[in-house]
């Protein structure tokens, strides 16, 4: 079983689905799955905007 380190959303199996991805945060591997994905890649885009505009 797979766990969401963000909603705590869970998958059965070994290995997480295509659409869940890994990330590494302050030296740790977190888990999101496919909506929390979608949702830090929204926060990551928002970053490269903010950032753009400095
Ligand atoms: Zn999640």
């Amino acid at each position: 079983m797979v766990v969401c380190d963000l909603c705590g959303a869970s998958h059965e199996g070994d290995a997480p689905p295509l659409t869940w991805s890994l990330s590494m945060e302050a030296g740790q591997a977190k888990r999101f799955c496919d909506s929390c994905t979608r949702e830090h890649l929204r926060v990551v885009e928002g970053k490269l905007d903010l950032s753009r505009g400095w």
